[in-house]
């Protein structure tokens, strides 16, 4: 029986390696950090979620410890798929510290997405969203019943006509992206919510590549824009910027958590968040909450390479974030140069269909507070090289 599938698998899997968008996995033996080790040499990172440098901090990992030895002994702890202590301090902590009196609640931030919509929203309901959202937030809206409206992205033209043409809906939602995490763009969340309170719709944010950093406390793209009052649903995750490497949370209205609580599926049917995990995001947002140092460097680091890369001639997605799109548009254009900057001792990875649409091929580069300034010169120089050798630059 398999052997039928067999042949088909295979053939797929050949017709992905010969369009140049076979993704080979890159094994790295260190701990996280500016440098790390690959295929057993040393590079630098450029290609981490680790915004602020905190997936190797020697406090969280002190914060991790002590827990993760009780988790251990106490199997109450590990064979629970219920909240504890724990787990409600560190929601009052992301509800009154971070996001100003609202609660939350804690699958990853894929099961936050997995969860929302279909809790809240039936048939007769609304969905708008961004063409260009994460897989997360399309595959929530696929469990959910309610109708589905795209609006191009960060278009709000067209977001205002799917506005006009929804009208008849009971609720509407409109759903984006903070921060693309393909393009580093951040939504224009003023306009959107200028149009949300127009045409009386609800605004839902996932934040996962902005919490930590983004806005001057780094409580991310609502605090940025300055609109923090005016989302309703807010949803992002533990495991990039916070240092944690999994776990996520919803912020909403309170109803609308109360809600959750009782009927979001991934909440009540998988495994809650672990508690080394709850003591890291923990101790991460009490750092960032003391000090904003971290996400001062960060910034200063994004503003010295975006400047550095478009005067070296690169054509990079003009912007303020810390992920930094070097277009190429070529899938194995970005295969090659990401293959080449590893030779010249540089970590980062090439983005191509079906991560990017067809055609948009890029390099992704992910700045962090991690790197000094000796790093970033040296991945400054390695690109010019590269980018010469192979003809994307003069
Ligand atoms: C990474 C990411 C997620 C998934 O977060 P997890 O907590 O790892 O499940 C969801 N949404 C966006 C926009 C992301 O970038």
């Amino acid at each position: 029986m398999y052997n039928g599938f067999k042949d088909f698998l295979s053939g797929e899997l050949t017709g992905i390696r010969e369009s140049g968008l076979f993704k080979s996995e890159r094994i790295i033996d260190s701990p996280q950090g500016a440098e790390i080790r690959v295929r057993n040499r040393d590079v630098l990172n450029f290609c981490a979620n680790n915004y602020l440098g905190l997936g190797d901090h020697p406090k969280l990992i002190e914060a991790a410890r002590p827990r993760s030895m009780s988790a251990a002994m106490d199997c109450r702890r590990c064979a629970s798929l219920r909240h504890q202590d724990i787990h409600k301090k560190l929601e009052n902590k992301l509800g009154e510290v971070r996001w100003h009196g609202r609660r939350d609640s804690l699958p990853s931030c894929f099961d936050a997405n997995g969860g929302l919509f279909e809790t809240l929203l039936k048939e007769e309901d609304v969905i708008i969203t961004d063409a260009l959202n994460h897989a997360s937030i399309i595959d929530g809206i696929r469990l959910s019943k309610a109708k589905r409206y795209i609006y191009k992205n960060c278009d709000m033209q067209d977001l205002e006509e799917r506005l006009k043409e929804s009208q008849d809906a009971r609720f509407r939602l409109i759903g984006t992206d903070g921060s693309s995490p393909m393009d580093g763009s951040i939504a224009p969340l003023p306009q959107i919510c200028d149009l949300a309170e127009k045409y009386d719709a609800m605004v839902m944010v996932d934040d996962s590549h902005a919490t930590g950093f983004m806005g001057p406390h780094g409580r991310g793209t609502h605090e940025h824009h300055g609109v923090m009052g005016r989302i309703d649903v807010l949803t992002s995750t533990l495991g990039k910027a916070l240092g944690g490497a999994s776990g996520g949370f919803t912020a909403a209205r309170q109803e609308i958590v109360d809600l959750l609580r009782q009927r979001s599926r991934p909440y009540l049917f998988s495994n809650t968040v672990p508690p080394p995990i709850i003591a890291v995001a923990s101790a991460a947002i009490d750092m960032l909450t003391e000090t904003t140092a971290l996400r001062d460097k960060l910034h200063n680091n994004t503003r010295y390479f975006r400047k550095a890369m478009t005067e070296a001639g690169f054509d990079i997605k003009p912007g303020e974030h810390p992920i930094v799109p070097i277009m190429l548009y070529d899938a194995h254009k970005a295969q090659d140069m990401a293959a080449a900057m590893l030779e010249e001792g540089v970590y980062v990875i090439g983005f191509f269909f079906p991560v990017v649409p067809k055609g948009q091929a890029r390099i992704r580069v992910q700045i962090s507070a991690a790197h000094d300034g000796d790093h970033l010169d040296t991945a400054i120089a390695a690109f010019k090289k590269v980018g010469k050798s192979l003809g994307v630059t003069k």
